[in-house]
């Protein structure tokens, strides 16, 4: 509970409005994108600018008082999950685009300007902004930034940590982090990369100047149906291995299929077991020459059918299936669990393959639907949260897809981060040295542990007590303490 003389205080920081601390109106920010985690906030900021922000964390540190931040809320991990007696810090209001650089080539923004917004300020110049999580319509550069967010178009063109030059970001203590530059290298540590995907850990960030990239001259994409998921999953490495780095390549399984061509009549093939889309872009003949190979590849590769979108109303409606896969698969039972890994390439056969075993196992049904070619996998867990058990039967069985993953050489995590959600997989991700380098960097930053408490980077003696410890050189963490 937040003390009365606090909250007074915090009311003086910011007009009226800014304030929210009646039931009714903290209710909406009581979980983000992951509902399964509720925790109604104490009080809700609503900063409407950066001095405000600045002002915030100091009062907060001052106090002593735990701060979350908040973007738009729809991260997948339980990130912006308030915490009892926090700050629910939300940039939202913090919405202005600033500046936008044709000649350079970027654009500086203030952390609640969406993704899509950026891309849509930029059309005038002929500019956009490339990496484009499904959720492009709704999240926050900001929450990008503090989840190094992917999409689509990140196997062409990078995640966000790639796109973006420059931050300004606050400590806990209310200092004023300057972090990267207009040009490529900068001098001293590289603050800008590990603030980025820092999940609001080390600091508040306030503005993000990000890179903007020519719209290319032309898009196709290619469809491929598939008999099997093991054929469909090879044909990947198939395309990369041929020299072609495709703008997007993402995979289908059935039942997303089934789901997402009833919700939007996408015209996909309901006969297969796989889907998959390829798309290539840049100047008009290195895309017919991409195509081809492609098509080539996919025919040697098994597909059973492949089809060339053959107009850009058709190439939309391909992308329009997927781009709406999550809330068609939502159609098909209650809650769904949406896991989010990432494997090598060249695993993803096996792993859909032991997934699929496990569904069975579970006796839950999964849709797959993913970024194939950077291997990250998205499978969506259906459960019905209203029958005893099935939730804890999603979670226990999502805990074994993360740790297949890690298994498999890859991790707990591709564009979702951790949040919440995934804490207790980092003790098997990593082992004690590494982190304690995690927990060593939160320190530096935010000594009393105020910036997004238990989120992320989980303290050492809870991989003991959790019994989910990786060995490292034949040693488990903390011998002396009792495994549960
Ligand atoms: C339907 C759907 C599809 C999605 N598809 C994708 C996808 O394709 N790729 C992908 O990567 N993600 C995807 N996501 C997840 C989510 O949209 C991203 O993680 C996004 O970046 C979160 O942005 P947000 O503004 O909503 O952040 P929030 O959910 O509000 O916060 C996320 C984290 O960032 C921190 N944070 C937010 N703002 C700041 C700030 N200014 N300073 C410091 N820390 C901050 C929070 O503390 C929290 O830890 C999807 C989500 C949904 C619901």
């Amino acid at each position: 509970m937040l003390s009365p003389a606090f909250l007074s205080k915090l009311r003086s920081l910011l007009p009226a409005h800014c304030v929210l601390n009646e039931r009714e109106d903290l209710l909406p920010f009581e979980s983000d994108g992951l509902a399964v985690y509720r925790n109604t906030p104490d009080v809700v900021a609503l900063p409407e600018d950066e001095a405000q922000v600045a002002a915030i964390l100091k009062l907060c540190h001052a106090h002593r008082v735990a701060v979350v931040a908040r973007g738009a809320g729809t991260g997948l991990s339980g990130g912006a999950l308030p915490v009892d007696g926090a700050v629910l810090l939300v940039l939202s209001k913090l919405n202005r685009i600033k500046a936008i650089d044709p000649l350079a080539r970027t654009a500086v923004v203030e952390p609640g300007v969406r993704n899509l917004a950026i891309s849509e300020a930029a059309a005038v110049h002929n500019l956009y902004y490339a990496p484009d999580p499904s959720s492009q319509i709704a999240c926050s550069i900001g929450g990008n930034v503090a989840e190094n967010s992917g999409g689509v178009h990140c196997l062409k063109y990078g995640l966000t940590v790639h796109n973006i030059l420059k931050l300004r970001a606050w400590t806990i203590a209310g200092q004023l982090l300057e972090i990267g530059s207009e040009s490529l290298d900068s001098p001293g540590y590289d603050l800008l990369a590990l603030l980025t995907g820092s999940e609001g850990m080390l600091a508040v960030i306030t503005e993000v100047t990000v890179k903007l990239l020519p719209r290319p001259e032309r898009a196709q994409v290619v469809l491929a149906a598939f008999d099997d998921v093991a054929t469909a999953g090879a044909a990947v490495g198939n395309i990369i291995a041929a020299g072609v780095i495709p703008a997007g390549l993402e995979m289908m399984d059935r039942l997303a299929i089934q789901a997402a061509e009833a919700f939007v009549h996408a015209g996909y093939p309901l006969d297969c077991a796989a889907l998959l889309l390829c798309e290539v872009d840049g100047v008009n003949e290195e895309v017919s020459d991409d195509i081809y190979i492609v098509r080539e590849v996919l025919e040697a590769s098994g597909a059973t059918e492949i089809r060339t979108a053959e107009s850009e109303q058709e190439r939309l409606r391909f992308w329009a299936g997927r781009k709406a896969a999550f809330p068609a698969v939502g159609r098909l039972s209650p809650d769904y669990y949406c896991m989010d890994g990432t494997i090598p390439r060249t695993q993803l056969p096996h792993v859909l393959a032991r997934i699929s075993e496990m569904s069975a196992e579970y006796g839950l049904a999964v849709a797959n639907v993913f970024h194939a070619g950077d291997g990250n996998l998205h499978p969506l867990i259906l459960f019905d949260a209203n029958l005893p058990g099935e939730l804890e039967k999603a979670e226990a069985f999502g805990s074994r897809i993360l740790e297949l993953c890690v298994e498999a050489g890859g991790t707990i995590t591709g564009e979702h981060g951790v949040g919440l959600e995934k804490i207790k997989q980092m003790c098997v991700q990593f082992a004690i040295p590494e982190l304690t380098r995690f927990n060593e960097v939160k320190t530096a930053f935010d000594p009393d542990t105020l910036l997004n408490p238990g989120k992320a980077v989980p303290e050492l003696h809870r991989c003991a007590e959790w019994g989910a410890m990786r060995v490292h050189d034949g040693q488990l963490p903390h011998p002396e303490l009792p495994r549960f």
